[in-house]
C-alpha cells in the first residue's frame, strides 16, 4: 500500500523579550507575551518563510508565529517570551520501517562531523567549551529532535549553524566507519578471543531492551501491525544487524533533505 510520507522539519527558535534584564527580582519575572516586540502578521514573507498563524501562548506568557518555507515546506515555530534562556529545535519526522534503529543511528550519527564541521570531536567541544545551557538529542517513536540551549544570543546561533549542518550533511554519509562504529559491527581482540558484535547503538539496544521495553514492542506489533508504532526506533538487538550501509543513506535521503516530500509517495521495504 502506497503511503505519504511528509517530512517535517521544526525548528524552535525561544528568544528572550526586547530589553535587559530588571534591576530587581520583580522585573526578571516573564512578561505577559512579548509586549512591545514586532513580530509578522499572518501573510508575511521573511527570508522565504510564511506566516501561517500568529498567537498567544498563556501558559508561558509567550506569543508563537507559526512559518512555512515557500520552497521547502520546512515549519518553524517561534516562541517570543522573556526567557532569558534562548533555545532552538531541529525535530525531522523519522517513522521508522523497520526495528533495525535507523533513526537512533542518526541521532549519534551527528555527533561525528559534518561536511562544514568535520570534526569528530566536536559535540564533547561544543558541551565543553561553549556558553550552553543544554545539547542533547533524542530519538523518539515518530521523530528525531535535536535541542541546544544557550542565555547567549551570539552562541546559541552559532551551535545553531553547526547543528543544521551535523543534520543536512552528517559525515556518516560519506564515511563507512563512522557507520560501523555508530551501529553495529563484528569485532575480535584478538586470534584467541570470541566474536562479539560491538556498535554504540547495537551495546546501547542490548541494555536498554528491558522486559517492560520488550513486552510494550510486542504490544504495539500486534495491535497496530505495520503501523509506524509498531516498529521500535531505537532498534531491536536481534534486528539490528540487518542495517546496512546503504540502507541507512537511504533512510537520511528520505527523511532529513529540506525539500517538498509530502507528495512523494514512499513504500515499505517488501510492499507492494
Ligand atoms: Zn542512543
Amino acid at each position: 500500500m502506497k503511503k505519504l510520507i511528509a517530512i517535517l522539519t521544526a525548528l524552535v527558535l525561544m528568544m528572550s523579550a526586547a530589553g535587559g534584564l530588571g534591576e530587581n527580582a520583580a522585573e526578571t519575572e516573564i512578561p505577559a507575551a512579548a509586549a512591545g516586540r514586532d513580530l509578522p502578521e499572518a501573510g508575511e514573507v521573511i527570508q522565504g518563510f510564511e506566516v501561517t498563524e500568529k498567537r498567544d501562548f498563556e501558559m508561558i506568557g509567550a506569543e508563537l508565529v507559526l512559518f512555512e518555507h515557500q520552497k521547502t515546506g520546512a515549519k518553524v515555530m517561534y516562541i517570543a517570551n522573556g526567557d532569558i534562556n534562548r533555545a532552538f529545535q531541529l525535530s525531522f519526522l523519522t517513522r521508522p520501517l523497520d526495528d533495525t534503529g535507523l533513526p537512533h543511528v542518526f541521532e549519534h550519527a551527528t555527533l561525528y562531523g559534518s561536511e562544514k564541521y568535520p570534526s569528530k570531536t566536536l559535540l564533547f567541544n561544543a558541551t565543553l567549551q561553549t556558553y550552553n545551557t543544554f545539547i542533547n538529542a533524542f530519538t523518539q517513536d515518530a521523530m528525531t529532535s535535536y535541542p541546544l540551549g544557550s542565555l547567549s544570543e551570539e552562541q546559541l546561533l552559532r551551535l545553531a549553524d553547526w547543528y543544521t549542518d551535523a543534520c543536512f550533511h552528517p559525515n556518516i554519509m560519506t564515511d563507512e566507519s563512522i557507520f560501523r562504529t555508530q551501529a553495529w559491527h563484528y569485532e575480535m581482540k584478538d586470534a584467541e578471543s570470541p566474536l562479539t558484535m560491538e556498535g554504540t547503538v547495537y551495546t546501547e539496544m542490548v541494555g536498554a531492551m528491558t522486559l517492560e521495553r520488550a513486552a510494550m514492542d510486542a504490544a504495539n506489533r500486534t495491535t497496530f501491525p505495520g503501523a509506524a508504532i509498531a516498529y521500535d526506533a531505537g532498534g531491536v538487538p536481534g534486528v539490528i544487524p540487518q542495517m546496512t550501509w546503504e540502507s541507512l543513506k537511504a533512510f537520511h535521503d528520505r527523511y532529513y533533505p529540506p525539500v517538498k516530500l509530502h507528495c512523494v509517495p514512499l513504500r515499505r521495504p517488501g510492499a507492494l
